[in-house]
Formats: C-alpha cells, structure tokens, sequence
C-alpha cells in the first residue's frame, strides 16, 4: 500500500509537472506571437434586421499559428489575461481593425462600425484612452466609427477605475457596448449606471428561440427595456430563419450570426462589397 501511495504521489506530481510546463510553454508561445504578431482580426457582420444591410462588423481575432493552423480565442485569451501579454494583444488587435477600418472605408456606408472585444484587464493598462484615441486619429479616422464590447463579467466587478475609463472613452466619442447581456447577475443595475450604447444580446437567448416561449418572452423583455433607455440592441448568434423572424417580429433592429456571414478575413468579407 505504501509503494502504491508512493507510486501514486509520484504520478500526481508528474502530471502537475507536465501540466505547468505546458502552460509555461504555452505562455512562451504566445508571447512569442504577440511580439512576431500572429494574429488576424476576422470580421463578421452586423445586419439591419429589416433590411439584411450590413452596417457594423464585430472584430474576432485568430491566431495564425505556424504549426497549428488557425487558432480560436478560447484557446489562448485566458492565458493572456492572466499573464498580461493582453495588452499587446489589445492594442495588435484595435490597431489592425482600425488599419482595416481605413484601407476599406470607401466601400462601407455612412455611419459604418466596427466594433472591438475590450478585456476586463485592458481597463487597468497605463494610457489605455489615449493609445486608442491616438490609433484612431492617426489614420485619419472618428472614435465614433468604433464600438468597444465590454462583457457583461467585466462589469460584474465594477469598480471605480473602469467606470472612470469607460466614461472617458465615451467621452472621447467611442461607442460602448455591452456584451453577453442577461448572463450576469443583476444586469439591470449596470444599465443604470454604465455609459453604454448598445446591449448584445446573448446567444443562449436567440439559440431555440423559436420553440421556447419563455425564451422568447425574456428576450422581449430585454428589446423593451433597451429601446425604453434608448439603447441600441443586437441579438447574437442568429443561426436560423425562424429565429430571425421572431426577433424582427419582437422589433429587435439588428442581428448577428451565423446566418447572417461566418467571421472572415477582411479581403473576403469587405472585397465583396465591391462587386
Ligand atoms: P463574443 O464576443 O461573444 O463573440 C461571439 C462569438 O460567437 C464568436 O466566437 C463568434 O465566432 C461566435 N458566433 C457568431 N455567430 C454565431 C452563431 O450564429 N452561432 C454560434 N454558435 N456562434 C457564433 P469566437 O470568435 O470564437 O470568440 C469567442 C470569444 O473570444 C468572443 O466572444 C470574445 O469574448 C473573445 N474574443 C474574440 N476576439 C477577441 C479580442 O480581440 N479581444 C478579446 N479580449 N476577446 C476576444
Ligand atoms: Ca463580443
Ligand atoms: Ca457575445
């Protein structure tokens, strides 16, 4: 029994090993992205639900990477949260959207937005206004061409610096968004006290919308309280025609999803409004 609990204190150690090591290798290889810049913003569009023109593009970002090939967010954003490189990851991804935002600005109506993921973590960076404000203003561009997407977890722990930067940034004309909506605790408070634009709300609402009317009857709930503050409403992750039925039949104004344009390189989705 003895040999056996050593066996096993032996292999419990290994595995903690190897799993450190790997997070350690991981954080290097990130790190080595962020300074080689292995990223890609993708852009999937934002539609006028009556419509079907696009009129907003929400920035993903991918990671290229050279052995591994395309890599999704959630693969590597919570080991830059925690390690800080999501700074430079922050600042890589706002400054190739607003370089995309420029290099395509003639095809894109008045009024175009692009809106940008913003991480808790960013409200804490040292000059965050001002790198934003400046990136924009470089190219030539208006903060109010760009929404900021903050998550709903972000603001869960409100405190006063962010509430301090989000007002500044709002100030300086950027248009805030909140992401995610109805999956925190307590949304309704933040409304009432965040400078926000634009609530999103979440997929887990508008996923089987059409066969739960309780679902549905949440969702009119929040298209209610959005346009009754002024708000402008997004339901994300529209997959499926009946969905976006409901949605325009409960007057939610715009959409994003599936349905609508996969996320995709800024050639591919912004070439095509040439043709
Ligand atoms: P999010 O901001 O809620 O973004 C929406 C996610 O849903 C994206 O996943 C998008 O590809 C996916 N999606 C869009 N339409 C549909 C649909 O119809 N059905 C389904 N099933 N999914 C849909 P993605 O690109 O993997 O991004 C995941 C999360 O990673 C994002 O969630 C966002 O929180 C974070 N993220 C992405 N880019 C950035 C970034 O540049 N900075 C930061 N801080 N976070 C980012
Ligand atoms: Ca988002
Ligand atoms: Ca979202």
């Amino acid at each position: 029994a003895k040999e056996e609990g050593r066996g096993r204190y032996v292999f419990y150690n290994a595995a903690q090993l190897k799993q450190s090591r790997d997070r350690f290798e991981k954080e290097g290889q990130i790190r080595q992205a962020v300074r080689e810049w292995q990223f890609v913003p993708y852009f999937q569009p934002r539609v006028h639900a009556h419509s079907g023109r696009m009129i907003a593009v929400e920035a993903l970002i991918r990671w290229m990477h050279p052995v591994h090939g395309v890599l999704f967010p959630d693969a590597f954003i919570p080991i830059a949260e925690e390690t800080g490189l999501i700074y430079g990851l922050g600042e890589g991804v706002f400054r190739d959207a607003v370089r995309s935002y420029s290099q395509w600005k003639h095809v894109f109506p008045e009024g175009f937005v692009f809106s940008v993921n913003l991480s808790a973590k960013q409200f804490y960076q040292v000059g965050l206004l001002e790198k934003l404000r400046d990136t924009v203003h470089q190219a030539g561009l208006q903060a109010r061409s760009f929404e900021l997407e903050i998550t709903e977890s972000t603001v869960m722990n409100l405190d006063q610096k962010t509430l301090t930067v989000l007002h500044d940034l709002r100030r300086e004309g950027f248009r805030i968004a909140l992401d995610d909506f109805g999956t925190g605790y307590s949304s309704l408070t933040y409304l009432e006290r965040l400078p926000v634009d634009t609530i999103k709300i979440d997929r887990s609402f508008v996923t089987g919308l059409a066969d739960s009317p309780r679902k549905r009857h949440l969702v009119q709930a929040m298209i209610m309280i959005a346009k009754a503050l002024d708000l402008s409403v997004v339901a994300e992750g529209v997959e499926r025609r009946e969905e976006l039925d409901l949605l325009l039949e409960l007057g939610c104004e715009e959409v994003q999803g599936y349905l609508f344009g996969m996320p995709q390189p800024a050639e591919a989705l912004f070439g095509a409004l040439l043709e």
